[in-house]
């Protein structure tokens, strides 16, 4: 099996080959750190952490970078807004951003490089284009020189005529053509800005991530990754100034994740399918979310989608998460009331059960479950298909509970129907942690409700049996009606009377 990426620079699948065998760079554009982070800003952070954690798991030794922006035109304008510095500014937004990741329990990120703490790599990366002839300095600012550089263009298809008209607002100041953008701004009154040979002023935006990418991955780096909507113009310009430096490639594959789009009734009743963000205010902040739904919930979601293809933020979505993510639960509560512990984290899976199974009785569902497993990779093979792979989850938890119900598990527990049931529960949550789930660390804002909803089902259940006992059929009947209402069946087994959800 080998692992194939879309490139969104050739636009097909490639054989996926790092620059240095064994060792992979990744580097992810961060956030703007200028206001609180939404779920847009969590998607990225989400889908490189699973594909971190999958090429983790084939051998290599990955590197990740996610760039802060704390010198901005945006800091600047909501700092004054706020009548705060930006440096006040960029630190509480840095350490919220932090803290959402915290939560999502993505810890796999090895660098936040911030654009501030790095001038002097950006100023001589200016150097460096202007003495290439790429760049040219006019009035206090550095501009580099699009005519010069004859591949320019060549991540977003687009000609340099057609992004004239988007870069408007960069025209005057000296520019030799409209297309030009800015490495370096003159100060304006007020802004925060560093002395550099040009005078005092403060980096672009696009020039930051060509200087940390390079101090930290090198000139050439394995995956850059990024919302499809910083392809133009921030990657392309990018990909211009490093490779017109460097001579060399800045990244072998770029990876462009699709953008979060949230469904809004119009005042016409329709719904409408937009985009999320902060311009058209209809944002949904990462911290609510993650306190109303959890971490696990979102990853859940956020990954049930292939990482190209735009992901549904709706109600309906959530709801439809939280159903699936609960087949896992209760495949773990089955399990573990079957077998009378807990499953171990550290119980063997069916790579390490298979010796014993595979010429037993139960050698066919082994056989099954290592072939679902070759069929999980494999689509994580496909560029990364997470949705695919969940999918194969879903597949191998249903084995699972018809293995299970084929033997008359609850009534006949025998020794190896139990013992491949949960080498195959164990597969299941190995091949989810891959992709970040069933985390064993990971907040669950219900984990104590759980256990409060035990409680209460015992005491109801012993409310029950002493109604029957008592010949008290009205009241039995009724606290088993109104729980099958709640969508709780009660099951009378030999051992006692258990519970299930629907
Ligand atoms: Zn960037």
């Amino acid at each position: 099996m080998s692992l194939r990426v879309y490139n969104t620079l050739s636009r097909q699948k490639e054989l996926f080959s790092p620059v240095r065998p064994g060792k992979v760079g990744i580097y992810l554009c961060g956030p703007t750190v200028y206001k609180s982070p939404h779920i847009g800003h969590m998607v990225g952070p989400v889908i490189f952490d699973a594909i971190k954690r999958y090429l983790k798991y084939k051998g290599y030794d990955v590197t990740w970078i996610v760039n802060i922006t704390d010198v901005d035109d945006k800091l600047i304008d909501a700092a004054a807004k706020q009548n705060i510095g930006v440096p006040e500014l960029a630190d509480k937004y840095t350490a919220e951003y932090l803290d959402c990741l915290n939560q999502f329990g993505i810890d796999a990120i090895d660098r936040f490089p911030k654009a501030s703490e790095h001038m002097g790599e950006i100023i001589e990366f200016c150097q460096k284009l202007i003495a290439g002839g790429f760049a040219y300095a006019a009035d206090g600012s550095v501009w580099f020189d699009v005519a010069k550089d004859p591949g320019y263009g060549k991540l977003s298809n687009r000609k340099v005529e057609e992004q004239e008209s988007g870069l408007r607002e960069l025209e005057g100041q000296g520019k030799k053509n409209p297309a030009d953008f800015a490495l370096w701004k003159a100060a304006k009154p007020g802004e925060p800005a560093w002395d550099s040979p040009w005078g005092k002023g403060r980096p672009g935006w696009h020039i930051e991530c060509s200087a940390m990418s390079m101090k930290y991955l090198g000139e050439t780096l394995d995956i850059h990754g990024g919302g499809i909507d910083l392809m133009f113009p921030h990657h392309e310009n990018e990909l211009a100034q490093s490779e017109c430096a460097s001579g060399k490639p800045l990244a072998k594959y770029w990876l462009h994740n699709g953008l979060t789009r949230i469904k809004t009734k119009l005042p016409s009743g329709q719904w409408a399918d937009e985009k999320m963000s902060g311009s058209i205010g209809n944002v949904v902040s990462a911290k609510e979310l993650l306190d109303s739904h959890g971490p696990e919930l979102l990853r859940y979601m956020l990954l049930s989608t292939q990482y190209r293809r735009p992901i549904e933020f709706t109600e309906e979505v959530l709801t439809n998460s939280r159903k699936g993510l609960s087949v896992f639960a209760r495949l773990l509560e089955r399990i573990e009331r079957l077998t009378g512990k807990p499953l171990a984290e550290d119980a063997p899976d069916m790579d390490a059960a298979a010796a014993a199974l595979l010429e037993s009785e139960v050698g066919n569902f082994a056989r099954q479950v290592l072939a679902d497993k070759m069929r999980f990779l494999e689509m994580m093979d496909d560029d990364f298909n997470t949705a695919a792979a969940i999918s194969v989850l879903h597949d191998l938890a249903g084995s699972v509970n018809s293995f299970l119900e084929q033997n008359r598990a609850e009534v006949n527990r025998q020794a190896d129907v139990l013992q491949a049931a949960a080498a195959a529960t164990q597969t299941v949550r190995h091949l989810g942690q891959i992709l970040g789930l069933f985390r064993p660390d990971i907040r669950r804002p219900s984990a104590k409700e759980p256990a409060m909803v035990d409680q209460l089902m015992v005491l109801l259940i012993r409310i029950r049996n002493d109604a029957r006992k008592e010949k008290n059929f009205a009241l039995a009947d009724l606290v088993r009606n109104e729980l099958k209402t709640m969508g709780i069946t009660l099951e009378d087994r030999p051992e006692g009377t258990g519970w299930r959800k629907d």
